[in-house]
């Protein structure tokens, strides 16, 4: 086997500008022990997030110079409709500056008090957009996908089992809808198969109740389906995923994921009635139908970027990334997630730092030591994040303390990981020396985006 390529060529470069370990002590430091209070241009390795960070290709920039700004009927409106049509099938398309604002004019339209949305696991945004309409959101996720090392090749799955008896509960007259998040997102970008996304079809065809996808990283999914599932090895990636959306009444997506653009979404559905109900909400939060919250180059970006990520050879570089930097830590003993998601590689801080108590925040005591060793910055996903106090003040931790290593989609390098590879694995020979964190100063609501930490001594 030779070495899989990044399957494009560098045409426009960014620099990184180095700096060293003392300097970045002095870094971390000054930004609270809180990476998100780094300044960016101090960050060697971003692997932040995956979102609106993806490199755009030349079709894209010339798209961008292509975009037509007429308020109304723009062709590059047209041009995202039909793209977005043919992947989904769906024909009523509306056009969003973000995922999250698809979903707030969704749910706003069909939340609301006493209404239950149903889902394998709800991203953050979409669950803060339920619970804002006054709904509830329940996650069913399967249970092979609530353990981080057990390796199975659909954990983000729903539980079927667990959906009926829920349905039968609520009445389904309460639920208006049922979700799919493809790949799962918040569960380590585990992928859905094509068999659960049909038995949760057939459950919602039997309740009658709409079923929807986010579809964020839809290509991502499908090529797992291919690559995993019986009977999809000769399909193409296209097919798979309008086989997938074939199931479906409606999808939201964020187009700063799998489409590569640095800014948009959509809405998209089969029921006109319903669609005009989200246009009329369009039209007063985010524009006109035929552009949304976007530009017509926007919509330009966005409507090359969802042919080229359904791209073979692009998918099978972006997979395998993935896998090779979890058997890289893997090999050297690294207890991280197994196995590895489409778009980020994800640390088991509590077993990587043993010694730590979660009331001191392994994760983020890892997250500042990989940018302090390497200056590569990551996110903690654990009880800083999704942490509680009970009454008494005391920290009801997260369920898994883990730090996510996304990758943005073809900014870095082979090199780039191997470096990210070397700097996780000096960390872990050296784990003994980390220290823990205390909080100075926190939000109440999403506190680890701003929260101030200091290390104990
Ligand atoms: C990013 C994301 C969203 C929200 O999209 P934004 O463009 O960030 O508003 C919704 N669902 C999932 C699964 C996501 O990853």
């Amino acid at each position: 086997m030779k070495t899989i390529i990044e399957p494009f060529r560098i045409k426009s470069v960014e620099p990184i500008y180095f700096n060293t370990t003392k300097q970045r002590t002095k870094l971390i430091k000054n930004a609270h022990y809180n990476p998100f209070l780094l300044k960016s241009e101090d960050v060697m390795i971003d692997l932040l997030t995956d979102s609106g960070t993806s490199a755009m290709s030349s079709e894209q920039w010339a798209g961008i110079m292509r975009g037509d700004e007429s308020y109304a009927g723009s062709p590059s409106f047209l041009r995202f409709e039909k793209t977005v049509n043919e992947i989904t099938g769906m024909p009523n398309i509306i056009p969003t500056h973000q995922g999250r604002a698809a979903e707030k004019i969704i749910f706003s339209i069909l939340g609301g008090k006493g209404k239950y949305f149903i889902a394998n696991t709800l991203f953050d945004t979409t669950r803060a957009n339920i619970e804002f309409s006054g709904a509830t959101g329940i996650d069913l996720l399967c249970d092979e996908g609530k353990h981080p090392t057990i390796a199975a090749p659909f954990k983000g799955n729903m539980d079927t089992k667990a959906l009926r008896a829920e349905i039968t509960q609520k009445g389904a007259e309460n639920i208006p809808m049922v979700i799919i998040t493809v790949t799962n997102n918040s569960g380590g970008g585990q992928p859905v198969s094509m068999h659960n996304i049909k038995e949760v079809k057939k459950i919602c065809t039997e309740f009658n109740i709409p079923f929807f996808i986010d579809a964020c990283r839809f290509a991502e999914n499908s090529y797992f389906i291919k690559m995993r599932e019986p009977g999809y090895q000769t399909k193409s990636v296209q097919e798979i995923a309008f086989e997938m959306f074939s199931m479906a009444d409606g999808c939201t997506m964020s187009a700063k994921k799998d489409a590569f653009a640095n800014i948009g979404g959509f809405l998209a559905m089969h029921d006109s009635e319903l669609a005009t109900k989200c246009r009329n909400v369009l039209i007063i939060t985010e524009g006109f139908p035929t552009y949304g919250g976007l530009a017509g180059r926007d919509l330009e970006a966005i409507s090359i970027g969802l042919k080229e990520v359904m791209s073979e050879d692009y998918l099978h570089y972006r997979i395998r990334s993935m896998e090779y930097l979890t058997e890289k830590l893997a090999e050297e003993g690294v207890p991280v997630m197994q196995p590895a998601g489409g778009h980020a590689v994800y640390l088991d801080a509590k077993q990587f730092l043993n010694h730590i108590p979660v009331d001191q925040y392994p994760g983020q005591a890892l997250a500042c030591a990989l940018f302090v060793a390497g200056g590569i910055r990551s996110c903690e996903i654990g009880s800083l994040m999704f942490g509680k106090y009970n009454i008494d003040g005391k920290l009801i931790p997260a369920q898994l303390e883990l730090v996510r290593l996304a990758i943005p989609r073809r900014v870095y390098t082979q090199s780039h990981i191997d470096y990210v590879a070397e700097v996780i694995i000096e960390v872990f020979q050296n784990r003994g020396a980390l220290k823990g964190m205390k909080i100075m100063e926190e939000a109440k609501l999403l506190r680890h985006f701003t929260a101030k930490l200091e290390p104990l001594s």
